[in-house]
């Protein structure tokens, strides 16, 4: 049955058939993907302004990362961490110099390493700090977005993410985003062990905070104390125009990290473009004071730190560094926002754009609840650009970073031309 071509309508309803609801997709059936394309079914080409959610940084099917894939799956796969491998020792190695810090906790998912730092931060809380048992709190930011597990989905406030998945884990505290009034009183409660937070909230619709809310509020939670836990695992490697988001007031040029010079999380919880989307691949990094408080059966994975994952790792980096991947998402982050600034301004439709690097959103003249949005993503796909509404009126635009000024120039057109001619 694979054999033959399935059509689009055939792959949909297979899907609709046999594969549980639980997400709602544009209706495009993909078969192939190379860069920043992607083709359909019936070999209808177009610009992917999703990205797998930031997972395909590097651009689909890099060929380095590709290779990096085919030879290690063809030499060893898995062994579990019940022994060591020749492969995760290195990849260790090169991630922690190029992040800059003293260990890795290598994962899968990112919602695996988000449940990895609150294991940590808890644990570190009790021996460390001192916390009495069961007492320690951390606190999230409201409209946060960090993974489907039941402990996760207990501190969102998305009521379709949370409703009838209760009980709920305990010791969460929620303050509004960017507002370090609120976090200030936050730090005053007892037993705080952990700030977990996106430097940009990505599925909330690229909320962007002021330019130094990060950095101040990493400086306010780590003078009382408490860790400062960065979930970059969509806004990391590269997509906001640096290689983390957090790295300002750093001196890093976009390539490996140097943040001594300025401030960096206890905890950095990485994802997605780690794999550059061929794999699935996280990593939680702190420090040895941190890091070295799990012992030896109090925490694991069967596939975390496999040999696939970590060769694929280091290839995805290096693509990040060597193609200059930060510094191109800087500088048509900034040309991308300016042409569609222009549209704002001319059009009825849009409210504004926002976002950093080629993390960006529109956020349309309408309400959650209006079908606008994704009325406009459908026209978009039939102009050859495909993005995906992340509320019911925002829209994201998040190419891979290896586009280039020309194809970047051309999806301005394409989403200029449709919201222009756009009729609800
Ligand atoms: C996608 C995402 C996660 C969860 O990653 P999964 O691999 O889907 O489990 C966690 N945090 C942020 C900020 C994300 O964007």
């Amino acid at each position: 049955m694979l054999e033959t071509q399935v059509s689009s309508q055939e792959a949909i309803d297979l899907e609709d058939k046999h594969g549980a609801h639980n997400y709602h997709p544009l209706p495009v059936v993909l078969s192939r993907g190379e860069g920043v394309y992607v083709w359909d079914v019936d070999g209808k080409k177009y610009f992917d302004f999703l990205s797998a959610y930031s997972a395909v940084n590097q651009g689909h099917c890099h060929p380095r990362i590709v290779g990096a894939l085919k030879e290690q799956a063809e030499t060893l796969t898995l062994t579990s961490r019940a022994f060591y491998n020749d492969v995760l020792g290195k990849y260790e190695e090169f991630v922690t110099n190029f992040f800059d810090f003293d260990k890795v906790l290598p994962m899968n998912t990112g919602a695996e390493a988000v449940e990895t730092a609150i294991k940590l931060c808890r644990k570190w809380g009790y021996e460390k700090k001192g916390i009495p048992e069961d007492q320690a709190k951390i606190i999230v930011c409201e409209g946060n977005f960090h993974g489907r597990t039941t402990t996760i989905v207990s501190f969102s406030d998305d009521d379709n993410a949370r409703r009838n998945f209760g009980p709920f884990t305990p010791g969460f505290i929620s303050i509004p985003y960017n507002d370090l009034d609120a976090l200030e009183e936050a730090l005053k409660q007892e037993n705080i062990a952990g700030m977990l937070v996106e430097p940009i909230q990505g599925e909330a619709g690229v909320f962007t905070p002021d330019e130094d809310f990060i950095e101040k509020a990493c400086k306010m939670v780590q003078d009382s104390a408490v860790l400062f836990i960065a979930d970059e695992v969509q806004t990391g490697i590269a997509r906001t125009g640096k290689l983390l988001a957090v790295c300002k007031g750093c001196n890093c040029s976009g390539a490996r990290c140097e943040s001594k010079a300025g401030f960096k999380p206890d905890i950095l919880i990485l994802g997605k473009a780690l794999s550059g989307g061929a794999y699935p691949v996280s990593a939680v990094l702190a420090n040895d004071e941190v890091m070295m408080v799990i012992k030896p059966g109090q925490h694991g994975s069967t596939f975390g730190g496999n040999p696939i994952a970590a060769k694929v790792a280091i290839a995805a980096l290096e693509v990040v560094e060597q193609e200059k991947l930060a510094e191109n998402a800087q500088k048509l982050g900034e040309l991308f926002r300016a042409e569609i600034q222009k549209l704002v301004d001319t059009s009825d439709l849009l409210v504004k754009v926002r976002g950093k690097g080629l993390l960006n959103a529109i956020v349309i003249n309408d309400t959650e609840e209006s079908s606008t949005a994704w009325d406009i993503c459908i026209a978009l796909r039939d102009n050859g650009l495909l993005a995906k509404p992340t509320h019911g009126n925002i829209i994201r635009f998040a190419p891979p970073l290896v586009i280039n000024k020309e194809q970047l120039m051309e999806c301005v057109s394409i989403i200029r031309e449709t919201i222009k001619n756009f009729k609800k």
